[in-house]
């Protein structure tokens, strides 16, 4: 009976951060690009976004770029029975493509990733695809690697990895593995100090600027939200919307709700750092912990729960 109840916790984790991060990217397009202070309604609600934002024309309730890419690594994990980095970056190219031929959707993918979705279909193997940029593309969509692997050391070097085709530089790749052990800490039920503490020191081994303002973001987190994302930043730089998610996630440890509409409220890059914020806050809390109505109007919200529950499948086998 105690392991029957202790699975059912442990589900809704997994899929509360996989939806966690879908439901917050697809309520923080509304205000992707917009400056804090131009934000005149705090959204709290999905609804289409303003015009001239990249995701002007997705429907309520739809999530972009940041929560495909996450749905094509968990595939690659499921597919594979584990991280493969060959099969990851064949399918990210594959879906890049897809995703830049179509009109809807082109607007949505970042420069990092664009420029490396170009060179992986025209050849570039990913150990030289990557872009230098250090924007936030491989921390957002990270979720699954830390939700698949048990062992903190294989949740970092796998984050690390993943990183890669797409973003190449420090500190793109220690955002991915501070995502990921940041999951992975959550869903182990740490304490907030705690999981601050093993994430900054797994992703100070790759960057310590990184690490150090996620250390900041957390000591910010009593601070006002206009103080506080006015000195962290809100832009897609890694350096921003990492420590920004961090901060809504320490800010706001025990209401994943008020968690996400902080981050989808911060200004900048508010698809991506409510995708983290989500992801981290679901890790924690489960599925349960979200709005009704935020589960119910998500774009494929079964399929993301399915693919959630299958890599807690193949994790416990
Ligand atoms: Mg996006």
């Amino acid at each position: 009976m105690f392991f029957f109840s202790a699975h059912i916790k442990t589900k809704d984790k997994y899929t509360g951060c996989m939806l966690g991060a879908a439901i917050g990217d697809a309520l923080g397009k509304q205000n992707e690009g917009l400056r804090r202070s131009d934000i005149r309604r705090r959204a709290v609600d999905y609804a289409g976004a303003h015009t001239g934002s990249p995701g002007e024309k997705l429907r309520a309730g739809q999530y972009t770029d940041d929560t495909e890419q996450m749905i094509v690594l968990a595939r690659s994990i499921i597919e594979c029975g584990s991280f493969d980095i060959e099969d990851f970056a064949i399918r990210i190219a594959e879906w890049g493509a897809g995703a830049l031929a179509d009109p809807v959707r082109k607007s949505l993918v970042g420069p990092s990733s664009r420029a490396a979705i170009v060179r992986l279909n025209s050849g570039v193997s990913w150990r030289e695809s990557g872009s230098d940029i250090p924007s936030c593309g491989s921390a957002m969509r990270v979720a699954p690697v830390g939700l698949f692997y048990k062992d903190m050391d294989e949740v970092e070097s796998n984050a690390a990895l993943s990183s890669l085709p797409t973003h190449n530089s420090k500190g793109a790749i220690a955002g991915a593995v501070a995502v990921a052990v940041g999951v992975r800490c959550a869903i182990l039920d740490m304490e907030c100090s705690d999981i601050i503490k093993e994430t900054c020191s797994r992703a100070s081994k790759y960057d310590e600027a990184l690490a150090g303002k996620i250390e900041l973001s957390y000591r910010r987190r009593d601070e006002e939200p206009d103080e506080a994302f006015a000195e962290l930043g809100t832009s897609y730089f890694v350096y921003e919307t990492v420590p920004a998610a961090f901060y809504c996630f320490s800010r706001h440890f025990d209401s994943p709700q008020k968690a996400v509409i902080e981050a989808v409220n911060a200004g900048g890059d508010t698809d991506s750092i409510a995708c983290i914020t989500g992801a981290l806050c679901g890790a924690g809390h489960g599925a349960g912990a979200f709005p009704k109505r935020w589960l119910e109007g998500l774009e494929n919200r079964e399929l993301i729960e399915n693919l959630a529950e299958m890599i807690l499948e193949i994790s416990v086998r």
